[in-house]
């Protein structure tokens, strides 16, 4: 690279999706053509609230497939992925045909680090970081059962790992092939429908209100930020509002792929690092106390909450030490780019840990 010439990111796209509700039932027919043969398995981790004989049924099983289902009560961990590649490898002696993740984030982020992870050497925590990867993951195919995340379009797959909380950000993390079937959202529980929705509606705000915002960013984030109002403030039918939400998801991923999200993300990576706490409802514990940073997202925000009667935990910070908020705000302040994103770059001397930590008390 020469000095003082800008380079731009060249980054990946899902090259093939598919769109339509009970499209999830054209997957055996897409994998057929990426089977290597007879030997080579597609292993299916499905997310474990669809462990029914009926889910089960449709879900295209051939020869030695195995179908692994997965507890979301947790966000994946990178010991996890390790042993999930552990058993597929000790059980088949080829290498599979693909892996195919069924499931909100939770699922999709573990599916992508088991296909990276299936083809490069050593345990998972050593890829959390940019541009670790070095090998071609194997085949993946991501079938999103919750809309919001944008796991389903982005180059990242967050872990929790003994150190941190990072993703492995990298070319090959991206799906080769993703399934928007809305139809699988239906059965989403109301209170989790608002936070994963949520998480896309935070995208969208700390996306078009960063200083990284360009034009094709912003193309895709007001596009689901409007999705988003019509979906959460709206009066759609619920299949209109399963659809959208779905294409909302997607396109608040491709804004953020080209910019960053902000200040409730990285203050949220500090509550699910430290207290466990899900990456959707984090995001809304932090965002609803933002509107000095973010007005206009917030009011919208409370709005929604109030149309939707949810009603967010309190006092989830009341017992913490000081020690706890020191670590709270240095993972929260370890998210540089965030920071950046949200602040300029002289974001430093625009906040300071005492308003950070004043804001985690409010919480
Ligand atoms: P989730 O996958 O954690 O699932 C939440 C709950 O919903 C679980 O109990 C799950 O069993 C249940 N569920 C899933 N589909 C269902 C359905 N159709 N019907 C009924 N219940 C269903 O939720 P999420 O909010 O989609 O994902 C959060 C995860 O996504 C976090 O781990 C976060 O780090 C990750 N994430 C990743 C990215 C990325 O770009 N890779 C971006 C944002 C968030
Ligand atoms: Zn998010």
């Amino acid at each position: 690279m020469s000095v003082g010439k800008t380079t731009f990111r060249n980054f990946p796209m899902v090259p093939r999706v598919v769109f339509g509700r009970g499209s999830f039932d054209q997957l055996g027919d897409i994998l057929m053509s990426k089977r290597k043969n007879a030997e080579a398995p597609f292993i299916f981790l499905v997310d474990d609230y669809f462990e029914n004989p009926d889910f089960l049924a449709r879900i295209p099983v051939l020869f030695n497939d195995e179908v692994i289902f997965v507890s979301a009560e947790e966000e994946p961990k990178t010991q996890q992925v390790d042993a999930l590649v552990n058993r597929i490898k000790n059980k088949f002696e080829e290498l599979p045909s693909g892996i195919v993740g069924i499931g909100g984030g939770t699922l999709l982020d573990l599916a992508k680090a088991v296909s990276i992870l299936m083809t490069n050497p050593g345990k998972a925590e050593n890829y959390q970081g940019w541009d670790l990867v070095n090998r071609p993951a194997l085949y993946h195919v991501g079938i999103p059962t919750i809309s919001g995340t944008g796991a389903e379009v982005s180059r990242t797959t967050v872990l929790l790992g003994p150190q941190k909380k990072l993703g492995i950000n990298s070319d090959y993390t991206t799906y080769d092939q993703v399934i928007l079937d809305p139809e699988l959202t239906k059965s989403v529980p109301k209170e989790q429908w608002f936070y994963t929705g949520m998480d896309c509606f935070i995208h969208c705000v700390e996306s078009l209100k960063g200083t990284y915002i360009n034009a094709f960013s912003k193309s895709y984030g007001e596009k689901a930020y409007d999705l988003c109002k019509e979906v959460f403030l709206g009066d759609l039918s619920e299949v209109e509002s399963q659809d959208k939400l779905m294409m909302a998801s997607w396109h608040g991923g491709m804004s953020i792929a080209y910019s960053q999200v902000g200040i409730a993300h990285a203050m949220s990576y500090g509550l699910s690092y430290l207290l466990g706490i899900k990456h959707g409802l984090g995001n809304c514990l932090v965002f609803q106390h933002l509107e000095h940073f973010y007005p206009e997202g917030v009011k919208l925000f409370h709005q929604m909450m109030e149309k939707h009667e949810v009603k967010l935990p309190t006092q989830v910070c009341a017992d913490l030490t000081q020690n706890d908020f020191d670590i709270l705000t240095d993972i929260t302040f370890g998210m540089e780019a965030l920071w950046e994103n949200a602040l300029g770059k002289d974001w430093r001397s625009k906040i300071e840990a005492s308003q950070v930590q004043k804001l985690f008390q409010k919480i």
